[in-house]
């Protein structure tokens, strides 16, 4: 269980910086909650609040019809850093 404590921290990255709205194209604050594999990361691992998380979700999601996030990614496309190909 020591790769679940890559989030040690247990406060909401967004309360932290007091945002009030996760922009769908802003993918560089969507990416905290998103794997590698651009799953959306659960609330108990990223540590956010109820409230940020629905509104990280519905960002993601929006993001994805957008087709600025993928909904799935092959195995050979998981690379290091994926949102470089994004920008
Ligand atoms: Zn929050």
């Amino acid at each position: 269980m020591a790769e679940r404590r890559k989030f040690k921290k247990r406060f909401c990255k967004y309360c932290e910086q007091k945002v009030d709205f996760i922009d769908y194209k802003d993918l560089n604050s969507l990416k905290f909650s998103l794997s590698e594999r651009f799953k959306i990361m659960p609330r108990r691992l990223t540590g956010n609040c109820k409230r940020h998380q629905e509104l990280v979700t519905v960002a993601i999601k929006r993001a994805r019809q957008t087709a600025l996030i993928p909904y799935i990614v092959d195995r050979k496309n998981v690379v290091e850093s994926p949102f470089e190909n994004l920008r």
